[in-house]
């Protein structure tokens, strides 16, 4: 059931944002309600330079309604700032920066609508086959970078298994940065994956990398991932959001939040709300870790997402010595769980294996972060 018909605002679909329901009221009757979110709403700022005029000031608000467009005025003490709202082809083609008075124009990115805490207040808790991901409850998903060979799987997810995850990772298509790095077993990986799974008792999580392969990941994932580099492939998003598979949106190398949220709302908007958030670390001008773990995300999800976030603080830091001290961050920062790379054997690892957790070590981690969780009151 989507986020719309669950909130009983959705019967009709036309377009997953558009809809109709009929009401019944008191005394007999029926009563039609219309739902529809604009998809055109959209904003631009234009500031006045300190030395423009009242008449330069007049002009662009003509032209604003001229267009049929709408403004909202903020006078500063130094500054006039004009807000527009409306259509944005209208508004893309106002062409404000030839007038005069004007010092710059900023358009407002479109704004994220259905993953917004603004249309659902209470949190998302995604059911992956029983296991639930947000709501308090802690998920946690462990297992190698790649899979490599069945016995490699087999033995990383006995541990993480008895370590007291719930998931098993691992990829079998590899979005590698170079084209000579190890690019997974395909199928054959997937299937071992299932296999795995199945016989410790975890659900499975792997990446999706080809909207012609997601028949195929169906097949054999509980969860699809949507990797970093993966998360503005926006027709990627739409198969996904066909689907109701659950979906773990990891962030990009260099996405805002903002972005992270509409690459969300892709998804959500064609009726799969099924999405967990992944903070995986953002590139920064610092060279010592992989990336920069933007624990600070966490906390700016919750605030304005209903949807689950959890996260990875393999990829986020890059170096295993760094992962259950920022596992440990993670949980106190509130994320509703983690995402960790675990090889029995990382010194072979065929990827990611100075990121990777011994099974010994993530036995601590999980010690460790259950007593955060306990001591926070989570589930
Ligand atoms: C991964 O999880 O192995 C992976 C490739 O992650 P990311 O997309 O965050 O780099
Ligand atoms: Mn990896």
């Amino acid at each position: 059931m989507s986020v719309l018909e669950e909130r009983g605002l959705l019967s009709g679909k036309q377009g997953g944002t558009t809809g109709y329901k009929l009401v019944p009221v008191e005394g007999g009757g029926l009563f039609l309600c219309i739902y529809l979110i604009k998809r055109e709403a959209y904003i631009m700022i234009i500031v006045m330079s300190p030395t423009s005029t009242q008449d330069d000031l007049e002009k662009v608000q003509q032209k604003i309604l001229q267009r049929g467009l709408q403004y909202h005025m903020s006078t500063g003490e130094s500054r006039t700032i004009v807000g527009v709202i409306g259509d944005k082809k209208a508004i893309a083609n106002l062409q404000m920066n030839a007038f005069s008075g004007v010092e710059k124009t900023v358009r407002i990115t479109e704004k994220y609508k259905l993953v917004s805490r603004e249309f659902k207040p209470e949190d998302t808790i995604v059911d992956v086959g029983g296991v639930k991901v947000g709501g308090g409850h802690l998920a946690i998903m462990a297992g190698p970078c790649a899979v490599e060979s069945m016995d490699q799987l087999m033995e990383a997810a006995q541990c993480v298994k008895a370590a007291g995850a719930q998931f098993l990772r691992g990829g079998a298509f590899k979005p590698r940065t170079s084209p000579y790095d190890f690019q997974g077993l395909e199928e054959e990986g997937l299937q071992m994956l299932r296999q795995a799974g199945d016989a410790v008792g975890l659900k499975v999580v792997t990446e999706i990398v080809n909207m012609n392969d997601i028949g195929l990941l169906c097949k054999y994932a509980d969860v699809l991932q949507i990797g970093a580099r993966n998360m503005q492939n926006f027709q990627l998003l739409k198969a996904v959001g066909k689907t109701q598979m659950p979906v773990l949106l990891k962030r990009g190398l260099s996405a805002t939040i903002n972005e992270w949220l509409n690459a969300a709302e892709y998804i959500i908007s064609e009726g799969n709300e099924n999405i967990i958030f992944c903070e995986r670390g953002i590139r920064t001008y610092e060279t010592f870790t992989r990336n920069t773990l933007d624990l600070s995300a966490v906390a700016a999800v919750k605030e304005l997402s209903h949807l689950p976030v959890i996260v990875d603080p393999s990829h986020g830091t890059g170096r295993w010595q760094m992962v259950l001290p920022m596992s440990r961050a993670a949980i106190a920062a509130g994320a509703d769980g983690l995402m960790i790379e675990v090889h029995p054997h990382p010194e072979v690892a065929l990827s990611d294996g100075d990121q990777s957790l011994r099974p010994e070590n993530f036995r601590v981690l999980m010690d460790e972060v259950h007593r955060i969780a306990q001591a926070m009151g989570r589930k």
